[in-house]
């Protein structure tokens, strides 16, 4: 098999990985050769913290799987086309495609063909080649296989840029029905492992700088939803503990594609639900949600408070807003940065140019316009020195108004990696 068909292979087969939205889309057959074309598939695009946009070569080493977790096309059951790179086929192919300027980093996992040490020591493998022999500087995310041992996640963060072991389900049960050989004890160890480790690293390097960084963009996860019967308050409530317990960077939430989506036949397992097509409402509250924990203060407990789901309808930030509506309204000449960022509309930055702003000189609603903050959702819940634009009276009216505005509150940029 030559080298292309091999990317081919382990590009289609990495695809499903939520850290990278684009990756593998397709292009028309006709226009393949054209100036502009997709590249072959394998190349996704992902956004860094600081809002930059990069490319990256997404594959993995190997598609052959002793595992069979019933919701991947690479499980062992699966009849699939199976391949694997080299170390030195895997090296050569990231620098030529950085050399092209097509990609600006690599993230790489792989299928757990034999022992787990031995296939984290393939990726470490890459890695290490990379930056020592390759001169590579470009980013690297390497996936943590599950039950490698603590030595090698210590030497995949000296040559990668991220690491991440995938929780894919949010219990034991899930686990256990639909990823028998993997266990959360196993998970959650790497994780911690990571933490500590990066940890460790720091005061390290505040004692001896030139200590060589551990993971510097930290770690992340994805968690599978709607695969198993968990309801979100059960993942937003293991999400709070991953950010708090491992300094997690991201937890990526991926909608389950079920069986008879185009491009996935033969996914077909008893274990999993039926359902007629991927939850992508869910998945976009759940990352709404996620960006309150991270961003807007609330705690897990908050964004729910007792409900199962999520409202589909309106986002959990304006949610949680109607559930309160005798906070409301707040003025936006008096309020703190805290009671700030409860307002739907206002988001982090807003909040801070509105304190900015008004020590500076007197607000209206248009200048409120000007620095960022979303009239047409915020206007419900503000008032500025007693003047309103619609006052905050009948919840359910105002849920109508909102409704599927879709996320208008909070823009999300949904993949840094
Ligand atoms: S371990 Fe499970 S999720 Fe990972 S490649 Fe194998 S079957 Fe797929």
């Amino acid at each position: 098999m030559d080298l292309r068909e091999k990317l081919s292979i382990l590009a289609s087969s990495a695809k499903y990985d939520a850290s990278c939205a684009s990756s593998g889309s397709g292009t028309g057959e006709g226009r393949k050769q054209n100036f502009g074309a997709n590249l072959p598939s394998g190349i996704c695009h992902s956004w860094t913290g600081d809002g930059r946009c990069v490319s990256l070569l997404k594959v993995l080493y190997s598609n052959v799987c002793r595992f069979d977790c019933a919701y991947c096309v690479n499980r062992a059951s699966a009849d699939t086309e199976r391949s694997s790179f080299t170390v030195d086929e895997l090296v050569d192919l990231t620098c030529q495609f950085y050399r092209r300027n097509y990609i600006e980093g690599l993230f790489l996992s792989s299928g757990i063909f034999t022992d787990p040490d031995m296939v984290m020591e393939k990726l470490i493998a890459v890695a290490k080649k990379l930056r020592t022999e390759a001169g590579f500087g470009g980013y690297i995310h390497l996936k943590i296989i599950p039950g490698s041992g603590e030595k090698l996640i210590r030497e995949a963060g000296l040559w990668a840029d991220r690491l991440s072991a995938n929780i894919e389900l949010p219990t034991d049960k899930s686990l256990q029905t639909l990823a028998p050989q993997k266990s959360g004890k196993v998970i959650f160890g790497a994780m911690e492992e990571v933490s500590l480790s990066t940890a460790e690293n720091e005061e390290d390097r505040h004692k001896i700088r030139s200590t060589p960084v551990f993971a510097p963009a930290g770690q992340s996860t994805q968690l599978i939803v709607g695969a198993s019967e968990e309801d979100d308050r059960t993942i937003i409530g293991l999400s709070g503990a991953l950010y708090r317990k491992f300094s997690m960077r991201r937890v990526y939430y991926s909608a389950f594609i079920p069986v008879g989506v185009p491009g996935r036949e033969g996914m077909s397992d008893p274990r999993l639900p039926d359902i007629s097509g991927p939850p992508l409402v869910r998945e976009h509250r759940l990352y709404q949600a996620d960006w309150l924990i991270r961003f807007y203060h609330f705690s897990p407990g908050e964004i729910l408070e007792g409900a199962p789901y999520l409202d589909h309808h309106v986002d959990p930030k304006t949610a949680w807003a109607l559930r309160h509506i005798g906070r409301f309204p707040v003025d936006v000449l008096k309020a703190d940065y805290e009671e700030l960022l409860r307002v739907p509309g206002i988001g982090a930055t807003s909040a801070r140019r509105i304190l900015e702003a008004r020590r500076l000189r007197s607000l209206s609603f248009d200048s409120l316009r000007r620095l960022g903050i979303i009239l047409k959702r915020a206007r419900y819940f503000v008032t500025l020195g007693g003047s309103f634009i619609d006052r905050p009276e009948d919840p359910k009216r105002i849920r109508r108004l909102l409704s599927d505005q879709d996320g208008a509150g909070l823009q999300l940029p949904l993949f840094d990696f």
